[in-house]
């Protein structure tokens, strides 16, 4: 019996998903895929549950060993037969995923064009700067199948990256923040299950060691900033706006929505971290010798509703593995000051957790789960 969940949304930041050439085309499902998948990996191990290394392909099903299996849990059968508990949704060698996605309807267009054309933001100092190119934004709606358990678990997922997350690539750049528009139907998916479906492995072990590893929910720092700005041009004294500010008037009057993440960026790399090279690079990451990813995601300031003069920003940092830069990095992003300072307004920041992020296991992680299923 296969149920069916509707999520309607709209883009807040620009959505991207990929395409052949590294431009965007159009909507790709295979990105939002990825990205789900990225989340849930997350959660599953801050959970203490099972997850492989996606890249390392090491999950596949076999019949002969799901049939020897003598649990009684259908989750520990999968287990048993050589499935994470990632890979038992997600689908892997001999498995299936466990849902369908498609887009019914995709009202949604280039933030700008041409799709080639970027938003090249330099603030001062900075030679090269961040080159931004166009993700789609407007409404789209999309249709998941499965069963209810999955589909329960795919409508908690997207409560919570509403909140705290984002969809699709690129959230290093500020792209992904989106609204739900049919929050109570989605809600009413997860009513029975939440997150409930997901259960530790081994509650006992609480594996510190692993959470540095792989990207783990007991070692992130997730932030909200929110503030009403005194002035409507406050944007265009973000550092690097100003020499494109004709095309940001666009995104601001057109989308409410201006790319600061460049601006923090710089802030946080360039002015805040004082560190040697190499740690300079394990947190904000690097296109050469070879790629790595930065360690931080912030969107772009956004606003949820034209009427209200509120905007957000919102996002996360994956804490690295050596304490004290994590509390160097834990500094420098809690700091309001610095961000009132880049963005030139008095905001109100708020963190996820509170608290250092030591004291956090896998009820922690639990209990903020459950806060995008609150109001
Ligand atoms: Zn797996």
């Amino acid at each position: 019996m296969f149920n069916r969940l509707v999520i309607n949304i709209r883009t807040l930041t620009p959505l991207w998903t990929g395409g052949l050439d590294g431009t965007m085309d159009r909507i790709h499902e295979t990105g939002i895929i990825g990205s789900l998948r990225w989340w849930y990996e997350a959660i599953v191990r801050g959970l203490g549950g099972s997850a492989c290394d996606a890249s390392e392909h090491t999950c596949s099903f076999d019949m002969k060993k799901y049939r020897e299996s003598k649990a009684a849990d259908e989750c520990q059968r999968l287990r048993d037969a050589g499935l994470c508990d990632v890979c038992q949704v997600f689908g892997a060698t001999g498995w299936r995923r466990r849902f369908r996605v498609s887009i019914i309807e995709d009202r949604t267009r280039l933030a700008w064009e041409p799709r080639d054309k970027a938003l090249n933001i330099r603030p001062p100092e900075r030679a090269r700067g961040w080159y931004l190119l166009p993700g789609y934004v407007g409404t789209l709606t999309m249709i998941f199948e499965g069963e209810e358990k999955i589909i329960s678990l795919l409508a908690s997922l997207f409560l919570w990256l509403e909140k705290f997350g984002t969809l699709g690539a690129r959230p290093q750049l500020g792209y992904g923040a989106f609204r739900i528009l049919n929050r109570g139907e989605v809600l009413r998916s997860v009513r029975k299950w939440q997150w409930n479906v997901l259960r530790s492995t081994n509650p006992d072990r609480d594996g510190k060691d692993k959470a540095m590893e792989h990207p783990d929910l007991r070692r992130f720092l997730f932030f909200r900033y929110e503030f009403v700005p005194s002035r409507p041009g406050w944007w265009t004294m973000v550092p690097g706006i100003g020499r494109v500010g004709s095309r940001v008037q666009l995104l601001v009057f057109q989308l409410g929505m201006v790319p600061t993440t460049p601006a923090l960026k710089n802030e946080w790399r360039f002015n805040q971290w004082q560190g040697n090279q190499h740690d300079e690079l394990e947190i904000f990451g690097t296109l050469r010798p070879e790629r790595r990813r930065g360690r931080i995601s912030a969107t772009w300031a956004y606003r949820k509703d034209k009427k209200n003069g509120v905007w957000f920003i919102h996002g996360w940092a994956w804490m690295p593995k050596e304490e004290k830069l994590a509390e160097h990095l834990w500094k420098i992003l809690t700091n309001a000051h610095i961000w009132n300072k880049v963005l030139g307004v008095e905001g109100k920041l708020t963190t996820f957790p509170s608290q250092r992020w030591e004291e956090h296991g896998y009820n922690t992680v639990r209990r903020f789960l459950q806060e995008g299923l609150d109001d």
